[in-house]
């Protein structure tokens, strides 16, 4: 008993919310579950992990689940995959059953990444591609849904060289969820530049290229901007100087064209707002490398 028809009422639900919240999902948001034969059915068991729902008649696992942390992401990201953790060190426990009855049964299920605390990122569809009790883990690897909007359906990706693609994507879109998880609550959301506050048109920027892409988000070599501004910043039509002061490029200042523009042109010479923590503040040195780009350009 595979159970298709709830997951693929999970997966539908899930795009729905994506579609309202952009892709993380605030907690109380999926702590209302989703509709499935008139009956409301949980996503997750943030207390342990691995979760099978009671409506369902099948054996395997509906979803597993990493919380944020403190300290960040715990799980192992390998070329091929996500190691997952048993819950606790029996293979046989309930929870250790479900997940890898997924392993035995092929199943889909769902992947939910804490990206700050109490928002969760879902991947799916995941599969249970691999079950080592002997390190009481699983390797999970990710797959795709195909098809037209309302008949889509979970498949695994065959080929190994996309299969490795499709993992690597999934942990830059950890790593990135992760990094504007910690830097836009250090701006306490809103623009450094203009001081927007809309969430939902906030981005992290890098301030450098971001080299150690698995490693822990550092919010000093990050600013929180609007879409605009971020865009901007990449272009290197505005930058910021390490005396934190916002230069707009020769090449907008000399333009004059439409009320956008002004609003562009109106931040040159501010100073951006910066985040109260000392350590959290926009690490000079990464400014100052960063900046000589802009000047060059
Ligand atoms: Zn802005």
């Amino acid at each position: 008993m595979r159970d298709d028809d709830v997951r693929s009422s999970c997966f539908a639900a899930l795009d729905v919310l994506q579609a309202k919240w952009g892709p993380d999902i605030p907690y109380a948001a999926l702590v209302e579950g989703f509709n499935f034969r008139a009956r409301r059915v949980p996503f997750l068991n943030r207390a342990f992990g691995i979760y099978r729902a009671s409506g369902q008649r099948g054996p395997a696992a509906l979803s597993v689940n990493s919380s944020y942390k403190q300290d960040r992401y715990q799980d192992e990201q390998t070329p091929e995959g996500v190691l997952y953790r048993y819950q606790g060190v029996d293979p046989e426990n309930h929870f250790n059953r479900w997940l890898r009855n997924a392993h035995v049964l092929d199943v889909p299920l769902v992947y939910f990444v804490g990206t700050r605390p109490n928002w969760y990122r879902p991947f799916y569809p995941t599969f249970v591609e691999r079950d080592i009790p002997d390190e009481l883990r699983v390797l999970l690897t990710f797959g795709r849904m195909r098809g037209s909007y309302d008949e889509r359906e979970p498949v695994h990706i065959t080929d190994a060289i996309e299969r490795r693609y499709e993992v690597g994507l999934v942990k830059k879109r950890i790593h990135q969820a992760q990094f504007r998880g910690a830097v836009l609550p250090a701006y306490r959301e809103r623009c450094a530049i203009c001081r927007l506050r809309e969430v939902r048109l906030l981005d992290a920027a890098h301030i450098v290229a971001d080299t150690e892409e698995a490693g822990e988000p550092t919010i000093s070599n990050g600013l929180s901007l609007c879409s605009i501004h971020h865009r901007a910043y990449d272009e290197d039509l505005v930058g910021v100087a390490p005396d934190l002061r916002v230069h707009v490029s020769r090449r907008l200042l000399d333009d004059d064209d439409g009320p956008m523009l002004a609003v562009l042109k109106g931040f040159n010479g501010v100073t951006i707002a910066t985040p109260s923590k000392k350590v959290w503040r926009p690490n000079p040195d990464r400014l100052g490398m960063r900046f000589e780009r802009f000047l060059a350009t």
